[in-house]
């Protein structure tokens, strides 16, 4: 079991800043996030794009801003559990948490941070029938280990960024790619679409475009992904492994069961201290709802600021907070 002063179930920017606000004040924080990688919307979502509303960085990407953040925290040495979803959360006897991912680690802390924004991210599934018996047994919506698909004959669906960066990978790998897409150009970026263009022009792997995917075939295991072309015939495509890559879509998720009052997707707080309906758990970030609220980061990390000052009294219920500036104390790493 993990154990923390503070649990902080999400890892985009608002949560990241909440472990240097915390940790200003010398409580540690145990991170967890249902992606593989730190970041929330800005890793996700909009990498390269430049914000230019963080105070003191006139033009700064998501990804610049994430790892800026990442150096920031370092030295209050964070722990992390990444790619895995907070199922429950359940208060015990002595007033601590238990929490509970969707891989079976449980983490016990003294304060629950919720700055889950949006909700999870979760995939954008093609309308397929019995897609879901596949899953697991021949289908996936992401790919963590491109090793996995060594030797595979693979099909993949989609006319992004993520379709056309994992055909070009897989095209190492597999022993045959297929990549279906439903246009004639595609959205992701246009050097990305040319090399994929170029390796099908070599023969290196096959480009079914103007049709889209309609059905799987196999017993328990997937053989095959039907096609339809967008012309009139049909097709089936041999495949062990069918990657439907249409983006992600962001889902509440197991946050709306955990009793805490709401409104519609977000969680109400008090503004004196960002706390929830529930003692001891707070919520900052795009998931708060407040009268007022912006859903921008900088508002997320005055939250955090004002979290932390609040949360203490839960980790040191025999000390007094003493306010200091950083500029006279230093961060007081640990
Ligand atoms: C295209 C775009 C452009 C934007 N531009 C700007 C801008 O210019 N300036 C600006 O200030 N804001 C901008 N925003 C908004 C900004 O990205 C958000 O305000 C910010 O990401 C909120 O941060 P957060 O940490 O609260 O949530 P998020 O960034 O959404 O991170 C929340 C994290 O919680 C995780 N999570 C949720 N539930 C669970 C669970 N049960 N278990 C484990 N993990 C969970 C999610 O996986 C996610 O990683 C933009 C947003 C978009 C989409």
């Amino acid at each position: 079991m993990i154990s923390s002063d503070i649990c902080i179930i999400g890892a985009g920017p608002v949560g990241l800043f909440a472990v240097f606000e915390t940790g200003l004040l010398k409580m540690r924080c145990h991170v967890v996030d249902v992606l593989p990688q730190v970041g929330g919307q800005l890793t996700e979502i909009y990498p390269g794009k430049p914000i230019y509303d963080i105070p003191g960085y006139p033009k700064i990407t998501g990804e610049e801003l994430v790892g800026q953040l990442m150096t920031q925290i370092a030295p209050f040495k964070p722990s992390f559990t990444l790619g895995e979803r907070v199922e429950q959360v359940s208060r015990q006897r002595d007033e601590t948490f238990l929490l509970t991912t969707s891989a079976g680690t449980v983490i016990s802390a003294r304060v629950v941070v919720i700055a889950g924004g949006l909700g999870c991210f979760e995939p954008r599934k093609p309308v397929i029938p019995d897609l879901n018996l596949y899953e697991g047994n021949g289908v996936a919506y992401s790919v963590r280990d491109p090793e996995v698909f060594r030797g595979h004959k693979v099909v993949i669906a989609g006319g992004g960024d993520s379709a056309l960066d994992w055909t070009l990978v897989l095209a190492g790998i597999a022993d045959k790619v297929t990549l279906v897409h439903r246009g004639n150009t595609f959205r992701g970026a246009p050097d990305t679409a040319s090399r994929v263009q170029e390796l099908a022009n070599a023969g290196k792997l096959d480009l079914i475009i103007r049709a889209h995917t309609t059905h799987l075939t196999g017993k328990g295991k997937l053989n095959g992904v039907g096609v339809s072309l967008h012309g009139g015939d049909s097709l089936i495509i041999p495949a062990d492994d069918f990657i439907p890559l249409f983006g992600l879509t962001p889902r509440l998720g197991p946050i709306a069961e955990w009793g805490l009052n709401m409104d519609k997707d977000a969680i109400n707080v008090n503004t004196i201290d960002y706390s929830t309906s529930e003692e001891r758990i707070y919520a900052i970030g795009d998931i708060n709802h407040y009268p007022g609220k912006l859903k921008l980061i900088l508002c997320g990390f005055h939250e955090a600021a004002l979290m932390a000052r609040s949360a203490f009294r839960f980790v040191y219920p025999d000390q007094r907070i003493n306010f200091k500036y950083t500029t006279v104390y230093g961060i007081n790493a640990f």
